[in-house]
């Protein structure tokens, strides 16, 4: 039981690394609070998760949400002490064909709402507490047709070290974990139909040594080891969790 009495938000709880997530935190001895925009997995995902789960619609990117997701956690289960900066979306045009309402949609998820996320859980959170940003390998290999994305999850990189500074003297950690292509439902959005993907995956695996793409449990893993006293002395740094990937497709 690595995160016994431990209360956690997870943004995008509802699916993917988030909810994989969820699940191991709840296996450890967590209660957990999810967000997502769409109620229905939201419901699915509290159904499995269990009694210690609370689900909280919200869209991130809207004024106020984050304020109202910390608030209704707090409400229920009357402390924070890890968040998890989940939510995000990917962006897969090329510069020509991003326009700008995509790329600052793309921001807006993955970057400005996670800093405004952290903002309002900042007053909230204990010592001893354990903030994980989600970053990519986006952030460091050039893979095309994803700038603004690779934007953005360089801006959670460069971020990462700033809060990890700022939250240190109340003896709060602040890491980033880096996922390479793993296998969760935002990989549906890369290819119009199976076989598509399949080839895609198949693409990507010749750029990963282990060959394979991770699966969300494995990034799980790594997040539930940043939230536990485990990773005590841990701030400010990254665990790629990428099957070695050595470069773009
Ligand atoms: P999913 O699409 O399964 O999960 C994305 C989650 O973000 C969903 O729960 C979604 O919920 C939520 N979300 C999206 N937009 C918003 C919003 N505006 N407000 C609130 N919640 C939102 O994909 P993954 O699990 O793969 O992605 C999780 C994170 O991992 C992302 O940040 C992604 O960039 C990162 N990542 C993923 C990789 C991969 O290969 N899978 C590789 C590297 C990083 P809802 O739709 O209900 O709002």
């Amino acid at each position: 039981m690595r995160l016994r009495d431990k209360i956690a938000l997870i943004t995008g709880g509802n699916s993917g690394i988030g909810l994989a997530t969820a699940e191991r935190f709840v296996e450890e001895g967590a209660r957990v609070a999810i967000t997502g925009r769409d109620q229905k997995t939201l419901d699915a995902a509290v159904t499995k998760l269990g009694p210690n789960a609370l689900a909280i619609q919200a869209d991130l990117t809207e004024d106020g949400a984050a304020e109202r997701a910390v608030a209704a956690t707090i409400e229920r289960f009357g402390a924070l002490d890890i968040l998890f900066l989940n939510a995000g979306i990917a962006g897969n045009t090329p510069v020509g064909a991003t326009s700008r309402a995509q790329f600052e949609q793309v921001l807006a998820t993955n970057l400005t709402a996670v800093f405004f996320t952290v903002q309002a859980a900042a007053p909230h959170l204990k010592e001893g507490g354990s903030i994980i940003l989600n970053g990519s390998v986006h952030q460091v290999l050039g893979i095309p047709g994803a700038s603004a994305y690779a934007a953005s999850k360089g801006g959670i990189g460069a971020m990462n070290r700033v809060l990890a500074s700022e939250f240190a003297p109340r003896g709060i950690r602040v890491n980033n974990v880096v996922p390479g292509a793993t296998r969760t439902p935002i990989w549906r959005t890369f290819a119009a139909t199976p076989e598509e993907l399949e080839k895609l995956e198949a693409v990507y695996s010749r750029g990963i040594p282990l060959g394979h793409l991770g699966e969300a449990v494995d990034i799980a893993n790594a997040v539930l080891f940043l939230a536990s006293d485990e990773a005590r002395h841990v701030t400010g740094t990254e665990i790629v969790v990428d099957g070695g990937t050595i470069g773009a497709p």
